[in-house]
């Protein structure tokens, strides 16, 4: 481990578990981290970065996005942490389910803006000390939780002149290379207008705009059958009346279509917009609908996913206590309703095979990764088998099994922004593997309003 590196966390490696605990108990949704963006920008004024804030949707509203900049001139390197939390979510740190009004970090954000902000000042620390050229640059991402933060983080221009990108998300497993493609993701509502009437009066006279919403549900469900097991559709009802005597004349549905790729997933999105004529013709209501977004699933640059575990392999072992071990076991115990057999905390470090392969799920950082070299470790912080979005990552996420994770990957990624500037043809070959992905590839997006 660089030497700085490592001074800079014997020195404050106790600040940056605060600053983890203090988000997880001010834990706020997406577009409201007011509270988040306020200490983390606090901190890196404090650790002599340049920091600017801002909200990334709503001029109007007080900050919630942070962007620090230390150093001059290329190669800019840069880290991310998110930090919104997630809403009924909330838990004390205790190992069963004990609820806890409002928000939680039942998806471990607070630990993955601890990371990131530990990773850029101690590297800071060695680019000062090492006098190496280039710039650290640290992005506080609010909104990941459906916001679409990044793009919009990304329309203010704020992801510019970024070489590469870094960045941490705790997981049930180990500690490896990011290589999982998420999928692209198509938003669309869809409005039937029908005819209002007395539903027993004068039915005849009604057009129902339910009937539509429900006749596209039964064709989309048909639909399902006849689609590449990688692709997801899924759907909520937006607006409707609650009235049954009434014909109702206004229903909106809300559809999210997923594929493993942006041709695909426009495909399939064709597919159910004729499902949604077809009820409307059927119930000769009228259809109108409008996307929300179309964006693509991310990027995965296998060479960079290497080097980050090289620089992770430099930094000593993760290691818990028995009683952190047994704790796990009792949470464990708690979501299987079975004891767990052997333990159920990572702390290893396993080397990504270059194989890519699919994550069922989509991020708003999918776009950015298609500009902007981007290298993702994922792993620890969580007990084993348990999901993301749950209680158990909001209970480990508030106490020491998910803060030494955050510490120690802190150091990883720090080692790995200096080994970047001690290295920059490293950071060219990054960007040129980037670019044979990404050429010939149709980047039509649709970005959120
Ligand atoms: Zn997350």
């Amino acid at each position: 481990m660089n030497k700085h590196i490592k001074t800079w966390f014997d020195r404050y490696e106790d600040q940056v578990t605060a600053y983890s605990k203090k988000l997880w108990e001010h834990a706020e949704p997406m577009m409201e981290e007011y509270f988040a963006c306020e200490e983390t920008a606090a901190f890196l004024e404090e650790q002599g970065f340049t920091v600017e804030v801002c909200h990334c949707t709503y001029p109007e509203r007080k900050p919630n996005t942070v962007v620090a900049s230390f150093g001059s001139g290329h190669p800019v390197v840069a880290v991310f942490g998110e930090y919104d939390a997630l809403p009924d979510l909330g838990q004390d740190t205790v190992p069963y389910r004990s609820v806890k009004p409002g928000c939680g970090h039942g998806c471990g954000h607070n630990l993955m803006a601890a990371s990131a902000i530990s990773a850029a000042c101690a590297a800071k620390a060695a680019v000062e000390q090492e006098g190496l050229k280039g710039t650290i640059r640290f992005l506080a991402c609010p909104a990941e939780e459906g916001g679409n933060g990044k793009l919009y983080m990304q329309q203010l221009g704020l992801f510019d002149g970024i070489d590469c990108l870094i960045g941490w998300h705790a997981d049930d497993g180990p500690l490896t290379g990011f290589e999982k493609m998420g999928l692209s993701i198509e938003k669309i509502v869809f409005t039937f207008t029908g005819k209002a009437s007395h539903a027993a009066k004068a039915p005849e006279m009604g057009r129902s705009s339910m009937d539509a919403a429900e006749l596209m549900s039964v064709g989309v469900q048909y639909l399902r059958e006849h689609i590449s097991s990688d692709c997801r559709i899924h759907h909520s009802y937006l607006e409707t009346i609650s009235k049954a005597n009434i014909v109702p004349e206004h229903s909106s549905v809300y559809y999210v279509i997923r594929a493993k790729d942006l041709e695909g997933m426009y495909a399939l999105a064709e597919r159910v917009i004729k499902i949604a004529q077809g009820a409307a013709m059927m119930t000769e209501t009228q259809l109108d609908y409008h996307i929300e977004s179309a964006l693509p699933g991310t990027l995965i640059v296998t060479s960079f996913t290497k080097f980050l575990c090289e620089s992770a392999q430099k930094i000593p072992d993760l290691t818990y206590s028995q009683e952190e071990e047994e704790f796990a076991k009792e949470i464990y115990k708690s979501v299987f309703q079975k004891e767990a057999e052997g333990g159920v905390l990572s702390t290893d470090l396993v080397q990504p095979d270059g194989v890519v392969t699919t994550n069922y799920a989509s991020t708003d950082l999918g776009y950015i990764t298609y500009l902007i070299p981007t290298g993702r470790l994922v792993g620890l912080g969580m007990v084993k088998k348990t999901p993301v979005h749950h209680w158990a990552l909001t209970c480990t996420a508030g106490m020491s099994i998910g803060q030494k994770a955050a510490v120690y990957v802190g150091k990883c990624l720090a080692q790995a922004l200096v080994d970047m500037l001690h290295n920059p043809e490293q950071v060219t070959i990054f960007k040129q593997e980037h670019e044979k992905l990404c050429k010939g590839q149709n980047l039509k997006v649709v970005m959120p309003k």
